[in-house]
């Protein structure tokens, strides 16, 4: 069932926000509804959960005009291609994986007026994949490229996400979780002032929380096996 999936997430996460001192309510569960229905969306709603992340436009698209009723806020977190853009800006509340400037500035340019500016997460290919995208974990050329997107008017930028390599332990989840966490606050120590690390899935939740992620993007733990 899934509010029982769902209240199972929850005591995981209320564990781990225990046991590193952090209060509950500096985690949202973001639940990942992708290749699920609308009506498991439903049902995570009326346990609750208001939080939904989809990673498929069309599909996000069909689902959102289904649930129209419903007072969801919607994260974008796939991978984007520039003509996808602005129904993204005109149809998200939130957008974890803007992977370059470019993608940034025509969500700015495509937000509509009447809608509060997005928020944004830029993702960090924190592993260095040649099959990830997103921008590399280097200081100075982050810290160049927030700025600029700090100006752009229709955006808010909130922080940074990362989907890192699988890995084989819990010490190395949490080394890579930490470089995280370290660039973030060098943005802020460097003027900015960035309060999101969307970090952490079903499997490393507990880590992610010890290394300071806000946001939890959490599927399978909650909706089952996608097809
Ligand atoms: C699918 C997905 C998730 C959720 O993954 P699960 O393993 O199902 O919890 C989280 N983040 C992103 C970016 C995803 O694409």
């Amino acid at each position: 069932m899934i509010k029982t999936a769902l209240n199972r997430v929850k005591q995981q996460i209320q564990f781990a926000c225990k046991r590193t001192n952090r209060p509950l309510t500096s985690v949202v569960l973001l639940a990942v509804s992708k290749k699920h229905s609308a009506l498991s969306i439903k049902m995570a709603y009326q346990a609750g959960q208001y939080h939904f992340g989809e990673n498929y436009l069309n599909e996000a698209l069909e689902k959102q005009q289904l649930l129209a009723d419903y007072d969801i806020i919607w994260h974008y977190i796939g991978s984007i291609q520039s003509n996808k853009t602005r129904k993204i800006a005109e149809n998200f509340a939130w957008v974890h994986s803007v992977g370059c400037l470019k993608i940034a500035t025509r969500l700015s340019n495509q937000r509509p007026m009447e809608l509060p500016p997005i928020n944004i997460c830029l993702q960090i290919n924190i592993d260095r994949e040649d099959s990830k995208s997103g921008f590399l974990p280097d200081n100075n050329e982050l810290a160049t490229i927030a700025k600029t997107i700090t100006q752009l008017p229709n955006i808010t930028l909130r922080g940074l996400m990362c989907i890192p390599s699988p890995k084989q332990n819990q010490a190395d989840a949490i080394a890579t979780f930490s470089r995280m966490s370290e660039l973030l606050q060098r943005l802020n120590d460097d003027g900015l002032n960035l309060d999101t690390l969307s970090m952490g899935m079903s499997d490393d939740l507990e880590s992610a929380i010890a290394c300071g992620a806000t946001i939890v993007r959490v599927g399978t733990a909650i909706f089952g096996q996608r097809d």
